[in-house]
């Protein structure tokens, strides 16, 4: 079988590389394990201009957050499904320095931090003294509805095999690839905080970061805005679902849920809900952090035949589209990646 693209995992990456050069008539097949605990499985998929305590602008947003909603709608027509909805932040803001930093920040003429006029409309749902603003827009993706309705398109067309890709299999000798039967002129690698295993990538200076978060069954709370104090509560596409999350941690030993992330998070739930809520279910992952927090985008140096898209870290949903269209209009037509993504700033450590 002779195909244009080999991609290995079917993620957020992978799913909007296959995605690109299909549309671009190139052939690819995306060989993912469906592994339960991939990071685009639980995350929540928020695309927020802001981030931190500082509510400092994400990098590139201008640029990304229109990208985002068009690609989002763009492949959920394709798909006939909603593959993503505005659904603004209403932050309430947990000590009255944060409510001081939101407020400056609206006084700077910040166009994403807004006063919020309603003060009160939330008080039938959570305790919150200090009152709350709104960032918007924001936006959810729904990784939750669009992944299996990609992966169940790539295996009509053939185009999907759902195992474990055995690098030992891989002949990249000559300017092609070969794979148990298969010659591609490409193989990407979309496969997450895996690509640290990956001898070709392995140098790269990744830093996985694991997270944890929870499904909560919360009746009632009405679905149309994300809720931030600390932790965000998110609705998810079944009605009354929720997630809640995340923890951020650098050291961990393994990526399983630990038990001390589900305790503290259902106490702050408790003092925050005057609802009552479940918790139905509890995940955990590792995001594929990058040390600098710049993606990996592009060829190895050495290997042409040989690619990568990763390094997303905590921002997959939003960089995702934007770097998987750029790393198909480098391949397509030779378009360049952005400075800053591109791989070959790492030309030196991969060559080694
Ligand atoms: C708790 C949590 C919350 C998050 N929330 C958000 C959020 O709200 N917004 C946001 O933008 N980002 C969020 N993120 C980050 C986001 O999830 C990641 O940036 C993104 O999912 C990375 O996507 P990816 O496609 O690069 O990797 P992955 O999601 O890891 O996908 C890689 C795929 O490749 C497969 N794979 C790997 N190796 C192999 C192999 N050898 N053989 C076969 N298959 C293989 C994996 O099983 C997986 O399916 C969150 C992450 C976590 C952990």
């Amino acid at each position: 079988m002779n195909i244009d693209v080999l991609i290995i995992g079917q993620g957020i990456c992978g799913t909007f590389l296959s995605y690109y050069l299909q549309k671009e008539g190139k052939t690819v097949l995306v060989i993912d394990d469906n592994s339960r605990s991939s990071p685009s499985k639980i995350a929540a998929g928020i695309i927020n201009p802001v981030t931190g305590r500082r509510l400092v602008t994400v990098w590139m947003v201008d640029e990304n957050l229109p990208f985002a909603w068009q690609a989002y709608q763009a492949i959920g027509h394709d798909l006939e499904i909603t593959a993503i909805s505005q659904k603004n932040i209403i932050d309430f803001f947990p000590n009255p320095f944060m409510r001081e930093g939101f407020v400056q920040k609206i006084e700077t003429g910040d166009k994403y931090v807004h006063a919020y006029p309603e003060q009160n409309h939330f008080n039938s749902y959570f305790n919150y003294d200090l009152g709350c603003g709104e960032i918007r827009p924001v936006y959810t993706a729904h990784l939750e509805t669009l992944l299996p309705a990609w992966r169940s398109r790539l295996q009509k067309e053939n185009a999907l095999w759902e195992e474990d890709f055995e690098i030992d299999h891989l002949d990249a000798h000559g300017d092609k690839i070969h794979y148990k039967g298969l010659t591609a002129e490409k193989i990407i690698y979309c496969d997450g905080a895996r690509s640290n295993e990956n001898p070709y990538f392995k140098n790269l200076p990744f830093a996985p970061n694991k997270g944890e978060s929870l499904v909560a069954e919360i009746p009632g709370l009405p679905g149309m805005h994300i809720y931030k104090k600390g932790m965000m509560i998110v609705p998810m596409v079944e009605k009354d679902l929720f997630w809640i999350g995340a923890s951020y941690v650098w050291n961990f030993d393994n990526a399983d849920p630990t038990e001390a992330f589900r305790e503290s998070t259902e106490q702050v739930l408790k003092q925050w809900l005057k609802i009552p809520f479940r918790i139905i279910e509890h995940r955990s992952g590792l995001r594929p952090a990058t040390l600098e927090r710049r993606p990996f985008v592009g060829f190895h140096p050495l290997h042409k035949q040989i690619g990568i898209l990763n390094g997303m870290g905590t921002k997959g949903c939003s960089l995702a589209p934007f770097f998987a269209k750029q790393l198909t209009d480098h391949l397509v037509y030779q378009l360049p990646i952005a400075k800053d993504a591109d791989v070959n700033r790492f030309a030196k450590i991969l060559a080694r």
